[in-house]
């Protein structure tokens, strides 16, 4: 069988620090990790490889240093390891994200065999949509299985699986054909940590490095910011001014200048003038 799960390249929360002086989120230098939630359904994935035996692929989409993600993710057991990189790919919000990922995937199964099972996390830490994993499904038109906490049955022959997914007040028990899509809960197993003879086979290994026309996305307005309708609306662009901006000539001193621009701030909104006169008043 052929399992396939997506993982998410984020940066580590927990490292993330406030900058003392201005109180916003220092991002940069932040160590970057495989998104907590993805790991949960690689160890499943890895499971189901064991027990039934079959490959599993690892799949991102992001730029080029996504790649430690993808080597990790092969150290602790997977098989082989697609990353999807492009500068088309760039701003991509979750419609974007699950056009590429969809993409990949059906390249994935026409290159290295159908896909049975395509897990994902339940959401990332850093996105936090948890829409992606159903976009990919809608898109390619799998059954989705969320918030799964327990894969009870796997049967190849029948190419069936049997299931428990947590819903409100309760526990679903569903069986569903393959293919489908699997979002794992967090917590429902224990990731392993990886074989040494794994560890040694992933610092060798070649990681297939597809750019979009490698994946076969021929519609690149689908892709990146461009593709992306929920940021290119968030995008705040300020109205074009209807009149001109006025020109200030410079004085022969700095005071000089200074008073010329302070004078032509007063005449154009007067009540900054009130509002510092009441000030300087003591008021
Ligand atoms: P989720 O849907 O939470 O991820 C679920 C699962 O999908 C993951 O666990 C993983 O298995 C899989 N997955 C997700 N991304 C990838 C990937 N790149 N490669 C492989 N598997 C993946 N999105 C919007 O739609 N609109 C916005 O306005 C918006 N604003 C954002 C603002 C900020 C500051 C940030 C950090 C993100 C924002 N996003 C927004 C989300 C962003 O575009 C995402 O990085 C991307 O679309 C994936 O969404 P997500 O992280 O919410 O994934």
């Amino acid at each position: 069988m052929h399992f396939v799960v997506c993982i998410k390249q984020v940066p580590d929360s927990a490292q993330i620090r406030v900058h003392p002086v201005t109180n916003t989120i220092m991002r940069q230098g932040v160590p970057t990790i495989i998104n907590p939630y993805d790991l949960f359904s690689l160890e499943e994935a890895l499971r189901l490889r064991d027990k039934v035996g079959g490959e599993v692929t690892i799949l991102t989409m992001g730029p080029p240093m996504a790649s430690d993600s993808l080597r990790k993710a092969l150290t602790i057991g997977a098989d082989r390891a697609v990353l999807l990189t492009d500068r088309f790919f760039a701003g991509s919000d979750t419609l974007a994200t699950s056009y590429a990922l969809a993409q990949a995937l059906r390249k994935i199964g026409e290159t290295f065999g159908p896909v049975d099972i395509v897990f994902a996390g339940k959401q990332t830490i850093d996105g936090d949509t948890a829409q992606v994993g159903p976009g990919v499904a809608k898109r390619l038109d799998l059954l989705q299985l969320t918030y799964v906490s327990a894969i009870v049955e796997l049967d190849g022959e029948s190419r069936s699986i049997k299931l428990e997914r947590r819903s409100e007040g309760g526990v679903q028990v569903l069986q569903s054909k393959l293919p489908c899509m699997i979002t794992m809960l967090e917590g429902s197993n224990v990731v392993r940590r990886g074989r040494i003879d794994d560890a040694l086979r992933a610092a060798r290994a070649e990681i297939v490095t597809w750019s979009a026309k490698d994946a076969g996305i021929e519609d690149l307005a689908l892709c990146g910011l461009r593709g992306s309708p929920t940021v290119v609306k968030r995008v705040f662009a300020p109205a074009a001014r209807a009149e001109k901006a006025a020109q200030v000539e410079i004085a022969p001193t700095q005071a000089e200048t200074a008073e010329t621009l302070i004078a032509a701030i007063f005449a154009k909104a007067p009540a900054i003038e009130s509002d510092l006169t009441k000030l300087a008043a003591g008021f």
